[in-house]
């Protein structure tokens, strides 16, 4: 690992103006896999500032929405009572992420911001257009069964890794985000960008700003919602394909819906084109089959990952059926 400083941050001013004076410098949220590209010599940073000491806790707001500092360590967002009851799916995305000692330290900005998991761009020998701009993309015609079958580009088809994002793309969040201007809000499902030309731009966040905090909307009908992950064994493991939703059903019809997807794009995948298809429409296996449909319409597989499209489908289909109540066989 090559060598760089080390700072801690104890307030956000600190933190900002520390980002501003050193050169080459990247912020260290607990949980990201900043040190792990550290030592695979993909990130080269000169300097690492530690910004876990401010900026946790969870409130509610006058909205009856949440808010959550950045710094908030996963766990503690897990178990706390407003999230466990109002957003279970947000709950259960964060304990299917990790183990307990990686939810103990992990931080929700660092969770927010990690990068992918493609085994490519984390080996030096490997092309990734991600890590040099240009140089190609090994995983196209490589081993491809943990990639991406929807937003891809034929420059990057790597997923997003977190479990915890997709609720959030889900809930429709926000994040506060502070840098030497000010702070701005930027909502959650435009915060990640696919790769289209430029797979090496992961968000919208720029190199001086940071996350402060996640805001939750009031949404009384998530109390009922689920988050499900398929992987490959039953802990700490990635996500093959893994669905959050929430159900608002009465009388036999859908009133409201959320519905994203992980590990099967780039993003964490809000699926606008199933929400469509359910908003309004008799619950039945029948509708939820034609809005996992209508979502994976514009699916491509690819060597080793076109059995994500069944599985994904699948998946929803079971998630909503369970969700609504309705029984019968998904
Ligand atoms: Fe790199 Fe993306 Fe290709 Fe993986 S899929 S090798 S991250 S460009």
């Amino acid at each position: 690992m090559k060598n760089f400083t080390y700072s801690r941050a104890a307030t956000l001013q600190d933190a900002l103006i520390s980002i501003s004076t050193l050169k080459n410098a990247k912020f260290l949220g607990g949980g990201t896999n900043l040190v792990d590209l550290m030592r695979e010599n993909i990130e080269h940073p000169d300097a690492v500032i530690d910004i876990t000491r401010f900026g946790a806790g969870i409130n509610e707001g006058a909205g009856g929405g949440v808010s959550i500092g950045a710094a908030t360590r996963n766990t503690a967002v897990a178990n706390h009572p407003l999230i466990r009851r109002r957003y279970p799916m947000l709950s259960q995305s964060i304990l299917f992420g990790a183990s307990g000692q990686i939810r103990n330290m992990a931080t929700v900005g660092g969770n927010i911001m990690q990068r992918t998991r493609c085994y490519y761009f984390y080996d030096e020998a490997a092309n990734c257009n991600k890590r040099t701009p240009n140089a190609g993309c090994d995983a196209v015609n490589g081993f491809n069964r943990i990639h991406a079958i929807l937003g891809t580009s034929n420059n990057c088809i790597a997923t997003h890794p977190s479990d915890m994002c997709v609720a959030l793309a889900a809930l429709d969040a926000n994040l506060r985000v502070a840098g030497p201007h000010g702070t701005r809000a930027v909502p959650f499902n435009e915060f990640h960008l696919l790769p289209g030309e430029t797979p090496h731009i992961e968000t919208v966040l720029k190199p001086d700003e940071l996350i402060t905090s996640v805001e939750l909307p009031a949404l009384a009908f998530a109390q009922r919602s689920a988050y499900r992950k398929v992987r490959d064994r039953a802990s700490y493991a990635f996500a093959l394909v893994s669905v959050a939703a929430a159900l608002d059903v009465s009388d036999g019809r859908i009133h409201n819906v959320r519905l994203a997807l992980g590990g099967v794009a780039p993003k964490p995948w809000r699926a606008y084109e199933a929400e469509k298809i359910l908003s309004g429409a008799e619950a039945s296996v029948n509708t939820f089959r034609k809005a996992a449909d209508a979502e994976l319409a514009s699916a491509h597989g690819f060597s080793d990952n076109r059995f994500k499209i069944e599985l994904a489908r699948r998946t929803i289909v079971n998630v909503l059926t369970e969700l609504s109540g309705i029984g019968g066989e998904a």
